[in-house]
């Protein structure tokens, strides 16, 4: 199955598809994504995402190139030209290319870029297991509820994990707990489910709200609040979520292990109600 993308109007192979290297999105990472897990070829929490989406580019001050209807078919025609049934797609919307100057060119037409790839959650593995995380100086700029294509601050805090052998980066600000490199992360301590109130010092995870209306649905305790690093330090479960990793504990941090070091019981619970309840949904598209 060949990686299938979508550019400005056209379909085609991934290694197929050129933009010009004065587009806004290459010059000034002045663009934004949106990353959209597929499953059994039906997109998951689709308006959510385009939502989302609508809200990173009002942030930036860009037309929508295209209206909701559009998106739904597009990403539609691109699962059915791959041909995969569980999929991760990647929508990308730039300023255009322009001649290089900060100021917002007036004519630029935006770049719209999407491709599909196989959609790879974590194995078996690595959730009996967990993952590894280390803490990092969450030092992104004050806008982090945008998802934008600027992601060098992002990339250096998660290279801080690989460098040290570890899967994400845990990020605190002024000593409170951001969010991770790529993924929301979650705290649990005596029972109860904490996790950090959307403003612009995260994104606002998808899979964050489905996994806060799981812990609902199960009666799970949950408080969005603030969480501060030496709670997180002495939380007794610790969790990370995002669209492609859905919900993952971590079961070290710093080397140290969190909790009994293995993945916790409202992990587990939350785990599998975040697997029936994926599966009772695209029963219902079908
Ligand atoms: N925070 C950051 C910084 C992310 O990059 C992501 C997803 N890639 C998330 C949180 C999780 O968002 P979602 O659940 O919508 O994938």
């Amino acid at each position: 199955m060949s990686e299938t993308a979508y550019l400005n109007g056209e379909f085609l192979p991934l290694d197929q598809a050129r933009v010009s290297v004065l587009d806004r999105g290459f010059i000034f990472g002045d663009g934004v994504y949106e990353v959209i897990p597929v499953y059994s070829r039906r997109p998951f929490r689709l308006p959510e995402h385009l939502r989302r989406l609508q809200h990173s580019l009002d942030a930036i001050r860009l037309a929508n190139p295209l209206p909701a209807a559009d998106w739904a078919r597009l990403v539609q025609d691109l699962i059915a030209r791959h041909g995969g049934d569980d999929l991760s797609i990647y929508l990308q919307i730039t300023r255009g290319a322009a001649k290089r100057d900060h100021a917002f060119p007036g004519d630029a037409k935006p770049t719209v870029f999407m491709m599909a790839s196989p959609l790879a959650t974590p194995d078996r593995e690595k959730i009996e297991h967990g993952a590894a995380a280390v803490s990092v100086a969450d030092f992104r700029w004050l806008r982090c509820d945008i998802k934008s294509v600027s992601l060098l601050a992002n990339c250096l805090l998660r290279q801080r994990a690989v460098d040290a052998g570890a899967d994400e980066a845990v990020l605190f600000r002024d000593g409170y707990l951001t969010e991770g490199s790529s993924s929301n992360i979650f705290v649990v301590r005596d029972g109860k489910l904490l996790a950090p109130p959307k403003d612009h010092l995260m994104l606002p995870g998808i899979t964050y709200d489905v996994v806060l209306e799981l812990a609902a649905a199960k009666g799970v305790a949950v408080e969005v609040r603030e969480i501060s690093e030496d709670e997180v330090r002495g939380a007794g479960e610790l969790w990370l979520s995002s669209s492609t990793k859905e919900v993952l504990a971590i079961t070290t941090l710093d080397g140290r292990p969190v909790g009994d070091g293995r993945p916790g019981a409202v992990f587990r619970l939350i785990h599998q109600a975040f697997q029936d309840f994926k599966r009772r949904v695209m029963r219902q598209a079908a």
